[in-house]
């Protein structure tokens, strides 16, 4: 019985074929993504929906669909199985009684960025090698420096200046090799590419989408919700993009279920968030076209989904239209407003990524492209606590012996 039936990786531009026992990072017939094939015969053959209902409550659950080929390759902080917290209240207020939050503020680092960081690390670890080079608006580098301080790898972050501190902290912390750059993700993306052509074959680079492996990881978050939905699909997905990472994961989840025959009827339609200040993705799905091109200026307090070119465009544009999803384009001034909202209604403290998605929900839903009877699952993809200013909390310091009125 294998621990992993990956069988192979595939060009998910041109279909190359990539043999998945050695470090890949693009399609080198086009420089397109690679994507984890498995062999999903024998996955049905060795594994039920029952039986997975009886093992640990991790992502890991889900080994068979894992590229990972031997459990003590696994390295592992717990990660996984976050609630689907129902959002009464707030779902009332904005006409979507059925309103769910998946919340990945639960797992370690705070972000669901660490799915992609214990899969892709463990995969890595696996393949042999020792030093991996990122670029990162944040919570992406301290997720991968963690979890390759478990696995004895070194890692080398470069984010802007402008990232969430913490994330810096937990970078240090972890004893990777920070650099910041008064710039954005793709000017960390050029520094990082350099550092590895320099480097030749010492160095990793796993940026997003550059290796195959982080994307398998951001899948269970897909798998996660139809098992916990008892092997139905929501409606409705809702999930703040920047890479997009997350989105094609959760698209590749849903086909992967439904090939195994663990899913059947329509898939949920996927919805691509992004924010005002950056939205390359929204302007191409409104153009319809199949790729993006690069948003200038981009900015947001949305810090995650800052991504002015994603790389796996064409894929996320796909799962779109594949899903019969949308994309939209919120403001930071409403994202902050919701933001409040879901946190006095319903005591959830999100982060702005999450809070951008709670927006699309209610503008969707006026906008009659959500009905109210529809089963919606919003992406919380981080914890707010991340992110200490973005609420105001001014509170006058009283001197000892006042009196509260
Ligand atoms: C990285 C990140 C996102 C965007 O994820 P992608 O998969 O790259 O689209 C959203 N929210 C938070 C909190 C993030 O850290
Ligand atoms: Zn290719």
């Amino acid at each position: 019985m294998s621990f992993s039936h990956l069988s192979h990786l595939e060009c998910g531009r041109c279909g190359a074929v990539h043999a998945a026992q050695r470090p890949h990072n693009l399609c080198t017939a086009c420089g397109s993504p690679l994507l984890a094939r498995y062999d999903l015969d024998a996955v049905r053959s060795s594994v039920t929906p029952a039986d997975l209902a009886t093992r640990p409550p991790d992502l890991w659950r889900y080994h068979e669909l894992l590229p990972v080929s031997a459990p003590g390759s696994v390295v592992s902080l717990g990660e996984g199985m976050t609630p689907l917290v129902p959002m009464a209240r707030y779902g009332e207020r904005i006409g979507v009684p059925g309103l769910l939050m998946k919340d990945e503020g639960l797992v370690p680092t705070g972000s669901f960025k660490a799915r992609g960081a214990a899969v892709g690390v463990s995969r890595a670890a696996e393949l042999g090698i020792g030093r991996l080079a990122m670029p990162t608006n944040g919570n992406a580098g301290a997720a991968w420096a963690v979890y390759g301080a478990r696995a004895g790898l070194t890692s080398t972050v470069v984010m802007p200046a402008d990232a969430p501190e913490i994330t810096r902290r937990e970078c240090v912390a972890a004893g990777a090799d920070l650099h910041l750059v008064d710039g954005l993700i793709s000017d960390a993306g050029r520094m990082v590419g350099e550092l590895v052509a320099r480097e030749a074959g010492r160095v990793f680079d796993a940026s997003t989408l550059k290796e195959p492996y982080r994307i398998e990881g951001k899948k269970t978050m897909g798998l996660e919700i139809v098992e916990q939905l008892g092997w139905r699909s929501p409606d409705v997905i809702i999930y703040p993009t920047g890479g997009g990472v997350g989105l094609i994961g959760i698209h590749k989840a849903v086909r992967e279920l439904t090939e195994l025959g663990w899913l059947t009827g329509p898939p949920p339609r996927l919805v691509a968030v992004q924010a005002e200040g950056c939205a390359p993705i929204v302007r191409a799905f409104e153009r319809g076209e199949r790729e993006s091109t690069f948003w200038e200026d981009s900015r947001t307090v949305a810090f995650g989904i800052n991504v002015p070119k994603p790389l796996g465009d064409f894929l996320i544009l796909e799962a779109l239209a594949e899903t019969s999803g949308t994309a939209i384009a919120v403001g930071d001034d409403e994202l902050i407003e919701d933001l409040r909202a879901v946190a006095a209604l319903e005591g959830a403290y999100v982060c702005p990524e999450g809070a951008a998605a709670f927006t699309a929900a209610r503008r969707l839903r006026a906008s009659g492209w959500i009905a109210e009877d529809e089963r919606v699952v919003v992406l919380n993809t981080g914890a707010g606590l991340k992110y200490p200013q973005t609420v105001e909390a001014d509170a006058p310091i009283l001197p000892v012996d006042a009196s509260l009125a």
